[in-house]
């Protein structure tokens, strides 16, 4: 069953524990580093209820029988993915693409684990029950989750167990008839203050002898033991939500996440000391595909936004009509384009796997690969479009409540399209979606939630089908031979 806006919010008053500036919050959903996020989130409910939207963004339960939100549909035809990914744009745009982990993202890691079940059944038949199990139970009620996947930045040269402290990533130290208990740091988990649930998971490789840390599980936010440690809060550090909009609505927060001698149950564990199935969770079943095409989704939509912001910007400082711009501009909307067609290609290439219907694989990772470098480039082409009127702005909307300073205002601030208060209105969010602290962690964020680029390009490889490649350079290898060349006594073909 879908739940309200007002029911998500409830449901983070938890007790969770959120660690911010030295001390614990007590309710992120009142806390001013996380009020406005929170608020955000719990629109996503509200949206996907109401009568217009219902039908799309939403199907019926298979055990249930009621209306739970797209985003968990194991999908079986490529009408019944494009009605899906309508659905994740929806939510997408909501926000201008500006939350990268709303709770369609885990959720679509999960279709793809689920897709794969007879990877977990291959490790034990007990833990791929627990998984279809938690499945069933997320998606019937609606269950926004988060995932810890990598484990903390220390010495990349060396493998997990190698690493500074034992218990540096998180592992087993005991179990028992009821569950496991478990200890240790896994970064970065994004929304976490915002999630009901976080799953634990391995992307990076294990080695033999490291089965301790070869597990999955997933965990109430509210487990006892389970340290949120959050990032700064540019929501909080705002001026005013007029002079970052973006920042004040959509700081979704990443947090490193610790274990603090946590007890999981065995119907919460998926895998449990296996490095072999920890690696196939996401690169044998299609975890990784469809948590990574939810996510160029997405992207897609924020481009879209972006494109958008930056022709605003050479209308309002009347450039749009010089020919260099209007050429940048034109690079732009094509590369905002290819992001498009790159989804659309994922979809209408995609295939049967499992009896399901999945996006294109190698698609999806030429996606990831090409827009982890497009973002910062484009964001570089906007500040190029945009000179220093980004900068030479108020201080803040209460420079506009004092009457010197707002009649200076109007006397400076001039634009070729409208007045005073728009043109600041617009440059201010232009900033905050290419300049401000917010927009930096967004740029770190395309460049690495899928993985750094080494990691990235090697899926490319992994994936690319290199057969079709061959096969054509073996055909026109085979259209000519030295035999035959001697045998025309050495007279080129362009020469007959
Ligand atoms: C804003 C943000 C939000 C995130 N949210 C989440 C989240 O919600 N959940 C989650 O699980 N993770 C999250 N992540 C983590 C993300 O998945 C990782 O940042 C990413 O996988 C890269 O890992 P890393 O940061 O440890 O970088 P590293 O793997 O340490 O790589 C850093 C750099 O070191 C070099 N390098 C390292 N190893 C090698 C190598 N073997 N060969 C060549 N070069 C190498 C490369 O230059 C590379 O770019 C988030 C990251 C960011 C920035």
């Amino acid at each position: 069953m879908t739940k309200t806006g007002a029911e998500h919010l409830q449901s983070l008053r938890d007790g969770r524990e959120v660690y911010l500036d030295g001390g614990k919050v007590d309710d992120v959903t009142t806390h001013p580093a996380y009020r406005n996020a929170v608020r955000t989130s719990a629109k996503l409910y509200d949206f996907q209820a109401h009568p217009d939207h219902v039908e799309y963004m939403t199907f019926e339960s298979p055990t249930s029988g009621e209306r739970v939100n797209r985003c968990w549909q194991l999908t079986k035809s490529y009408e019944e993915l494009v009605v899906r990914r309508k659905a994740i744009a929806a939510w997408s745009r909501l926000s201008g693409g500006w939350l990268g982990r709303s709770p369609d993202h885990i959720a679509s890691s999960m279709v793809g684990q689920v897709m794969g079940l007879p990877v977990f059944e291959r490790h034990s038949p007990e833990r791929a029950a627990a998984l279809w199990e938690y499945f069933q139970w997320a998606r019937d009620n609606d269950v926004y989750m988060t995932y810890v996947i990598i484990n903390p930045q220390a010495e990349r040269a060396k493998s997990t167990g190698e690493q500074p402290a034992e218990y540096l990533a998180t592992g087993v130290v005991d179990e028992d008839s009821e569950g496991i208990t478990v200890r240790g740091a896994k970064m970065l988990g994004t929304g976490s203050i915002m999630a009901n649930e976080v799953l634990f998971a391995n992307i990076q490789p294990l080695k033999p002898g490291e089965e301790k840390y070869a597990i999955s599980f997933a965990l109430p936010m509210n487990a006892k033991g389970l340290k949120i440690m959050s990032r700064r809060s540019y929501e909080e550090s705002v001026t005013t939500a007029y002079d970052y909009p973006l920042s004040a609505r959509f700081d979704e927060n990443d947090a490193l996440v610790y274990c603090d001698d946590v007890k999981v149950p065995w119907e919460r564990v998926f895998i449990y000391r296996d490095p072999d199935t920890a690696r196939a969770q996401f690169q044998d079943t299609y975890a990784h595909y469809m948590q990574n095409y939810q996510a160029q989704i997405r992207l897609m939509v924020k481009m879209q936004f972006l494109v958008g912001v930056a022709r605003r910007i050479c209308e309002t400082i009347g450039t749009i009509g010089m020919p260099p711009v209007a050429e940048r501009l034109g690079h732009m909307a094509a590369q905002t384009a290819m992001v498009e067609g790159l989804v659309y290609g994922m979809e209408s290439g995609g295939g049967e796997y499992n009896g399901y219907y999945v996006p294109d694989r190698n698609l999806m990772y030429t996606a990831q690969v090409l827009t982890q470098q497009l973002y910062p480039e484009f964001i570089t082409s906007m500040r190029e479009l945009a000179g220093g009127g980004l900068i030479m702005l108020p201080s803040s909307a209460r420079d506009f409540a004092n009457p010197e300073l707002n009649a200076l205002i109007h006397a400076t601030q001039k634009s070729a399209t409208g007045s005073s208060e728009e043109k600041v209105k617009f440059m201010k969010l232009a900033w905050d979606a290419i300049g401000s602290e917010f927009a930096s962690r967004h740029a770190q964020y395309e460049m690495f939630y899928a993985g750094a680029q080494f990691v990235t390009r090697a899926h490319a490889f992994r994936t690319y089908d290199w057969d079709q490649a061959a096969q054509l350079v073996d055909s026109v290898l085979d259209s000519y031979s030295l035999e035959d060349e001697l045998d025309r006594g050495g007279a080129s073909l362009a020469a007959e």
